[in-house]
């Protein structure tokens, strides 16, 4: 009974552990560092875990304690291969041997510990699927186990049962690591999945209206702050109707994107380009004034009115755009609905006067408009 209730608290503090962990791993600031720093930071978080699982023994048959510390070693050599897994086995054993009495089985579990670290960096680095790599990793522990443990326990007969019970916690722990950390991954690829439904246009791959939304607020908030200009630019494909209309739907897609691509390559990286929905695009470009502004949109119009949008091998056509934009800076200071208003006045007016041609519509405000 004592078995079970310290594998118990032992499985829940796995449990916990790893959840904790892997939301720190998965945090923005975390996920940006570079590799070989994730790796090392995976291998000190899960060596200082195993470290933790020591404290925790489960009591078993003879009075012989045993634990979980090896399943932080296997989560390390899977996350970051033989990086982490040796930090945190190197964490693990230099804590078993500062914290507790130096003896012969002490020395006996560093050998079994080093032995396991190698065989999980090897199987992590292999190209086995995920069950199979934490089944063998389990595996390949139970083994060292099995014949490592003669060399503590002579006696068969105890050697067996201890070996048994240990077996039996590695297994069923391994298993409950696996299934958890499987959801915690499935969980967290359906989170990245959902978001970038939420803020990508499905077609083009541009922001969709609900990023330009958020983009705009937050550029207009840091112009303001930071007294940049920021410019905007409301772009719309001509006639694009006709070109449902003569070459069909998929035709149009194919359109889309390609204007879509000619809109990012022609901006900086900085700017940020949007689908704002049907034909109509969008790019915030913050830090930039007026006439730069015009000369941007000026080659983007350019390049998509000398562009050839190949749609099959029959079919190649020609597309232009009207573009309005504006600029915030000290002559044209306005809030962010009539910044919006004036870029799409001018878009308005290109379209007014002919199409195929850019202008901006500052006047609209300084005339009075608000
Ligand atoms: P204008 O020069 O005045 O802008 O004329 P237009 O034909 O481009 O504008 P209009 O608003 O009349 O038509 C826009 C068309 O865009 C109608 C709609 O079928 C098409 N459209 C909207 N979304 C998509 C899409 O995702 N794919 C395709 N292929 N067409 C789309
Ligand atoms: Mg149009
Ligand atoms: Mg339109």
């Amino acid at each position: 009974m004592i078995v079970l209730k310290d594998f118990f608290i032992n499985f829940c503090i796995l449990c916990t552990g790893i959840f904790l962990i892997h939301q720190y791993l998965y945090r923005d600031r975390v996920a940006s560092m570079s590799l070989t720093r994730r790796r090392v930071l995976t291998g000190v978080l899960q060596g200082g875990f195993g470290v933790l699982i020591m404290q925790f023994g489960i009591h078993i048959e003879g009075g012989v304690l045993i634990d979980l510390r090896t399943i932080p070693m296997m989560i390390a050599a899977y996350l970051g291969g033989w990086a982490s897994a040796v930090v945190a086995t190197v964490i693990i054993i230099f804590c078993r041997l500062a914290l507790y009495p130096i003896s012969y089985s002490a020395l006996i579990n560093v050998v079994v510990l080093t032995l396991s670290a190698i065989t999980f960096s090897l199987i992590s680095h292999s190209n086995m699927k995920i069950e199979r790599k934490w089944s063998f990793m389990a595996v390949s522990f139970i083994t060292i186990l099995g014949i490592t443990i003669p060399f503590v326990i002579p006696d068969f007969r105890k050697a067996f049962i201890i070996f048994t019970q240990y077996a039996f916690a590695v297994i069923c722990g391994t298993y409950g690591t696996y299934l958890l950390k499987s959801y915690l991954w499935r969980n967290d690829q359906d989170y990245a999945r959902l978001k970038k439904f939420a803020q990508k246009d499905y077609l083009t791959g541009l922001d969709n209206i609900r990023s330009f939304n958020h983009a705009i607020d937050s550029a207009f908030l840091k112009a303001k702050e930071h007294q940049e200009e920021l410019s905007l630019l409301y772009i719309d494909i001509d006639h694009f109707k006709q070109v449902n209309d003569t070459y069909g739907h998929p035709a149009g897609d194919k359109v889309l994107q390609k204007v879509g691509h000619i809109l990012i390559q022609s901006c900086r990286s900085v700017d940020i380009v949007s689908r704002n929905g049907g034909e109509e695009f969008s790019i915030i470009m913050p830090a930039c004034d007026s006439a730069s502004a015009r000369t941007i949109a000026e080659r983007i119009r350019q390049s998509i009115e000398e562009s050839v949008f190949v749609i099959n091998k029959d079919v190649e056509l020609k597309v232009t755009v009207s573009i309005g934009y504006t600029t915030l800076n000290q002559k044209n200071m306005v809030s962010i609905g009539q910044l919006i208003h004036q870029a799409d006045e001018g878009l308005y007016r290109a379209k007014r006067t002919g199409r195929n041609r850019i202008s901006s519509n500052h006047s609209l405000y300084r005339r009075g408009y608000q």
